[in-house]
């Protein structure tokens, strides 16, 4: 068994009067430290802050079933039959030899985090994310979901053209007996190029009937399972963006009331959002478009439902997230970044119509900003009394072009210009190449393995009795993600480093560690 899908646990046990142990839960205290900074008088002052939590973890991890919308697309069968492989312990053969099944791309399962240090050898100490504290395994989950595509699942796996057929046939007659249920399809906000596919449908247009019914499948799949929970992934095609109308999406009253009246600007993904949050199952958007409208957050705030999204970040945003933040804190300015990506997927079909290339293009462009906005010695803030709303920002360019001969296999070049020393210029070029779903099966791993977790972790401030969840926005899981959802007031964080340490950092807090970060004072003191 490869070591990213070996069932090995080596419990962590954390020996301090800060984390306590029962049968049921952890119990941890964490002291949340801070900095309150102004400026003013001529200077800037910093107040630290220091708020006292109570951390408390289920450790019984949910029975947890996946449901996919999309479940017969690229990334659904990708997903699945890599969660089989796993499971049957199926190895393949290919021109290069014999592979066993892995979750390699897996921050959960295949990277590790640093505990602390050994005492004796004074070296790092790490352990995989996975171990950290309770999660459930992957080759637990029980795979189901929609398809507005009927084919059976083994059938659609062969479409998809991803995975070495050789491992394709072994897990085929695991594949066959699993069929998308019925989806709910409108036209409008899908690329009319899908439409030959549109054959596995809930009849009728009336939307009240699709929600009830989605509804109703999240039931039925848990209890015919026997599930603690479902996590719900939007792993479909990308939609057009809804338009934002008041009185119809604003509120979570009216966007009840617009899927009763079934009204034309409610996509499917929202229809499935609304069923997801009203059945309490976490649903996490893996496609750029706005699912997310206003009155679907509230509602979510409102039944304290979990969601997260949008649009899962694979390759070249991943990149980009990492080399902006690389350039702009190294003290470079990079003047413009242009980005072209050709694939020959589905996805890449569906997204060659504009109003969905559009969705992608917005999701694709936010993702330098936080750090630009980070660096006013580089990038000159807006002048608010003058009326600039935006303030210097590099110039931003996403194309997207369908080549169906590369199939799944995604190009993405890059160009980073940037402003060095003494009008110095640098550029630097990324060509990445890889299979699109072979990343992106991984991060709906990562986002389902994390948010059953995220379910299980309860917190309350210092002074109250109770222990209620986390918010319903699950910004937690931005590091999968290329536009995080974020509480509506605060920002946007998009640098992936931070996105990894605030992870690593929650983690460690539910275990009653204070983050002992990088700062490895012992190395740099007598
Ligand atoms: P795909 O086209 O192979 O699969 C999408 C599936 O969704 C298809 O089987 C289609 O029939 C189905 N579908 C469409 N509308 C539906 C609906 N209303 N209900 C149920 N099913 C519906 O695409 P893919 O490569 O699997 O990508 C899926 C999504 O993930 C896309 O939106 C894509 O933009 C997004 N995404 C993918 C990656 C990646 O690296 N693969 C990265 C970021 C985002």
């Amino acid at each position: 068994v490869h070591p990213t899908a070996a069932r090995r646990t080596v419990p962590v046990v954390v020996q301090s009067q800060n984390t306590s142990y029962s049968d049921a839960h952890i119990t941890a205290k964490f002291e949340y430290r801070g900095a309150h900074v102004t400026e003013q008088g001529g200077f800037i002052q910093v107040t630290p802050t220091v708020e006292k939590f109570e951390f408390q973890t289920q450790r019984k991890v949910s029975k947890t079933g996946l449901m996919m919308i999309g479940l017969g697309g690229n990334n659904g069968t990708t997903m699945t039959a890599t969660i089989i492989a796993n499971r049957h312990n199926i190895s393949w053969r290919s021109k290069e030899g014999i592979h066993t099944p892995n979750y390699i791309g897996s921050l959960v399962r295949a990277s590790t985090m640093r505990l602390g240090t050994d005492p004796i050898t004074g070296k790092d100490f790490n352990i995989p994310i996975s171990d950290v504290l309770p999660m459930v395994h992957p080759n637990d989950l029980v795979i189901g979901g929609w398809d507005i595509s009927g084919l059976p699942l083994d059938k659609a796996m062969y479409r998809a053209q991803v995975l070495d057929y050789d491992l394709q046939r072994q897990v085929a007659p695991h594949m066959s007996g699993i069929h998308p249920m019925p989806s709910i399809y409108y036209p409008d906000f899908i690329a009319a190029n899908q439409s030959d596919r549109a054959d596995n449908l809930i009849p009728g247009q009336d939307k009240q009937v699709h929600l009830e019914r989605i509804r109703a499948d999240i039931r039925e799949f848990k209890a015919a399972n026997g599930l603690d929970r479902v996590i719900v992934v939007w792993t479909a095609n990308t939609e057009r963006y809804a338009e934002i109308i008041p009185g119809v999406n604003d509120t979570s009253a009216n966007l009840l009331n617009a899927i009763k009246a079934s009204h034309s600007e409610v996509s499917p993904s929202t229809v499935f959002a609304v069923a997801s949050i009203l059945e309490g199952a976490p649903f996490i958007n893996g496609a750029p478009q706005n699912t997310f409208v206003p009155g679907c957050i509230e509602l979510a705030e409102k039944h304290r439902s979990f969601i997260g999204g949008d649009d899962l970040k694979s390759g070249q945003t991943k990149v980009k997230s990492v080399l902006a933040e690389f350039l702009v804190n190294a003290g470079i300015k990079p003047r413009s970044i242009a980005s072209y990506n050709h694939l020959g997927n589905n996805d890449g079909k569906n997204l060659s119509s504009s109003a969905q290339f559009k969705s992608k293009e917005i999701s694709k462009s936010s993702v330098v900003d936080d750090m630009v906005d980070a660096n006013h010695l580089l990038f000159k803030p807006a002048d608010k009394a003058a009326g600039e709303k935006k303030g210097e920002h590099p110039d931003h360019l996403v194309v997207i072009k369908y080549v169906p001969s590369v199939g799944d296999s995604k190009r993405a070049i890059d160009e980073y210009y940037s402003e060095i020393l003494m009008n110095g210029r640098s550029t630097i070029n990324i060509f990445n190449e890889c299979e699109d779903s072979l990343l992106a099966a991984p991060l709906i791993l990562d986002l389902t393995l994390l948010a059953e977790l995220l379910t299980r972790v309860t917190y309350r401030r210092e002074g109250e009795a109770e222990f209620q969840p986390l918010y319903s926005v699950l910004s937690l899981l931005s590091y999968m993600l290329k536009a995080p959802l974020v509480k509506p007031g605060t920002d946007v964080v998009n640098a992936l480093s931070r996105q990894r340490n605030a992870l690593e950092q929650f983690l460690k807090a539910c275990l009653g560690l204070q983050n002992e970060s990088d700062l490895l004072l012992n190395t740099r003191i007598w």
